[in-house]
């Protein structure tokens, strides 16, 4: 069974009101994800490819079995849609498109979409019942026990497969959520087939410490203004 997280975030990943978001470059984030023997991850970056694109690049020369799968967490009017998958560079304006254009837009660019942290700040609630998801996240490190609980009872009645995720901002929360596939072959078009066919099993739910959540959110952001590495330094 191949280990994958499916949604992180890099330095490229930019907040809809204070600007920065991810800490990490997306070097540091294969570099982890590889450390922690995920077999791959998704680079899912706020409203931009950038941080996915750039990570598949490092990818590819520092080790040919790990996939990096450039996606995007598009902010919607109504809150997140998270796109697997986008490999075309893209920039979307935050909050410029309702959920169901999100989805809708993605889907034509071949992703697979899944509502991330259904019950979350800046999840979609009730909206998931209406629109087309392949998935949804059943655990997302970020998100208090009861929403995730909430989250697994709704795929359930949704019949929808879960995935597992981090939602990393900083690379030291990579793989705190581990969703595994059945797939033989390690490839984008193997893990999209394979999330749509509900193959998934959620194989590691591990909550990210408060800390870590104020870290990344908050106090990171001096950090990161001050001392991180441009997002393109590959
Ligand atoms: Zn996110």
């Amino acid at each position: 069974m191949k280990k994958f997280d499916f949604h992180t975030h890099t330095c490229c990943s930019k907040h809809w009101i204070w600007g920065v978001d991810g800490l990490s470059t997306p070097r540091e984030i294969v570099e982890t994800a590889i450390s922690r023997g995920l077999d791959g991850v998704a680079v899912s970056d706020h409203n931009t490819t950038r941080g996915g694109l750039l990570a598949a690049k490092i990818a590819r020369k520092i080790d040919k079995n790990f996939l990096v799968i450039p996606s995007i967490e598009v902010k919607s009017k109504s809150g997140d849609v998270l796109a697997i998958g986008v490999l075309e560079e893209l920039t979307i304006k935050s909050r410029s498109l309702t959920a169901a254009e999100a989805v809708e837009q993605m889907r034509e660019k071949g992703a697979v979409i899944i509502a991330p942290h259904p019950y979350g700040r800046e999840g979609l609630g009730s909206l998931v019942e209406k629109l087309r998801f392949d998935a949804l996240e059943g655990f997302n490190a970020h998100i208090l026990s009861r929403y995730n609980r909430k989250a697994k009872e709704l795929a359930k009645r949704l019949k929808l497969p879960m995935v597992a995720s981090s939602d990393a901002h900083i690379a030291e929360e990579v793989a705190n959520g581990i969703t595994g596939l059945d797939i033989n072959e390690l490839s984008i078009d193997a893990v999209k087939d394979a999330i749509r066919r509900e193959k998934t099993k959620i194989i590691q739910e591990k909550h990210t410490k408060s800390m870590g959540r104020i870290y990344s959110k908050k106090i990171g952001l001096l950090f990161h203004v001050t001392k991180r590495p441009p997002c393109d330094e590959i």
